[in-house]
């Protein structure tokens, strides 16, 4: 009997045991669940200014591709495991979505209210990044990870939370810029923005938006109070396609907030703008993804994994280094620029790592009285100095 050999998770979960099918199932069969419910309450669980981008009938295509498999790899699970638990949830599932009309239901209700969440978006976003990095990391992986590593439900709960409330992260990214350049819409200037080819303001927006979030981000980094609200995203100890999730609202609502500004105040058009962010999602997953790609002199060009992974690093040489989201060139100008070819950081965090590690504990996190006094902390230099030239723990930052 399988269920008296001993516990090996490593055995347990290998190829051929059962256990990557019936994950595979129960993944699915959620997001399959969650898809029909889009479909019963389009006005409350899906975001209007998107539902036209992406094609129904192709959607509709795709959730009964997710059903069918979900039920499938459920079965190969429930055949292949002695613990049945994985396969039959899987499979009830995916029985339960079609049972509540699967990828045929009709929408006929009211598709607009005052208030809605984006499950649309979490759910296409999670699967579409899903089949892309997951098996581009197994291939091209720099370390060798598990999907299910160290703390990946608590990012989890960043992408779904924050994709969710996209109605209110929107706000809060628009909402200064209208209040501080609502005025300014139509002038001499931003016409004459407007009027740029597309590919054009695309690349302005590029650099504009990164050379703000370059100061907004060192900005984190160097004033205390605001490091502890950034500290939530550097506090990840693995990185992957799910690592750059990890943001306090604070960060993401002042970053975002800021650097819409000149976005909004140049009057750039509609398409360069959803352009861009499209951009930005896409690169902010790639360069926190665990491949060892080396893209050579590129890698001066934009921003790489290799790069990034160098602003996570907790070796002392990567403190407080590529800031750039987009640019390196940016870090090169101010001095900040860190990117040996042939090395990869040691380790990611912070040191020390008093980040605690639950979803709610990191929320309050920034506001709760600090247990260990960080040697930023101290305006003459850190409290325990250490030996020289020692450059300190990590965000060490002496006047
Ligand atoms: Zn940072
Ligand atoms: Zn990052």
């Amino acid at each position: 009997m399988r269920s008296n050999e001993p516990a090996d998770p490593v055995a347990e979960r290998r190829f051929g045991t059962g256990w990557i099918s019936g994950t595979m199932s129960v993944a699915l069969g959620i997001v399959g669940l969650l898809a029909v419910a889009c479909f019963h309450f389009p006005s409350y669980l899906t975001i209007p200014e998107v539902r036209h981008l992406y094609p129904l009938v192709w959607v509709r295509l795709l959730l009964h591709a997710i059903l069918v498999t979900a039920f499938l790899t459920g079965c190969t699970s429930f055949v292949l495991r002695g613990d049945k638990t994985l396969g039959t949830v899987g499979m009830a599932l995916a029985v339960v979505a079609v049972l509540l009309g699967g990828s045929r239901v009709p929408i006929d209700g009211p598709t607009t209210s005052g208030v809605y969440l984006g499950l649309d978006y979490v759910l296409l976003l999670f699967v579409l990044y899903a089949l892309i990095f997951i098996p581009l990391e197994r291939v091209f992986g720099r370390l060798p990870q598990r999907v299910f590593r160290k703390d990946w439900k608590l990012d989890l709960a960043y992408f779904f939370v924050s994709t969710l409330l996209v109605q209110v992260t929107t706000f809060l990214t628009v909402a200064p810029a209208s209040l501080l350049f609502g005025w300014a819409q139509g002038g001499a200037v931003q016409q004459w923005v407007k009027a740029q080819p597309t590919w054009l303001q695309f690349l302005e927006l590029v650099v504009i938006v990164d050379f703000a979030q370059y100061w907004i981000h060192r900005a984190f980094h160097v004033v205390p109070w605001l490091w502890r609200f950034h500290a939530i995203h550097h506090s990840t100890e693995v990185l992957d396609w799910m690592s750059g999730n990890r943001q306090h609202i604070v960060d993401a609502a002042v970053t975002r907030g800021l650097i819409y500004i000149p976005a909004f105040a140049l009057g750039f058009a509609e398409l360069p703008m959803v352009l861009y962010v499209v951009l930005v999602s896409v690169q902010s997953v790639f360069i926190h993804a665990n491949v060892n790609f080396r893209f050579g002199r590129l890698s001066y060009l934009f921003a790489t994994p290799h790069f990034h992974h160098w602003h996570h690093g907790v070796d002392r040489e990567a403190i407080d280094k590529n800031f750039a989201i987009h640019l390196p060139v940016l870090d090169m100008l101010f001095g900040t620029f860190h990117l040996p070819a042939d090395r990869w950081p040691q380790g990611y965090g912070v040191d020390p790592n008093d980040v605690p590690s639950g979803y709610l504990a990191q929320w309050a996190y920034p506001f709760m009285p600090q247990r260990t006094r960080r040697p930023a902390m101290t305006p003459d230099g850190p409290a325990a100095p250490p030996p020289l030239p020692d450059p300190g723990p990590r965000h060490d930052h002496r006047p």
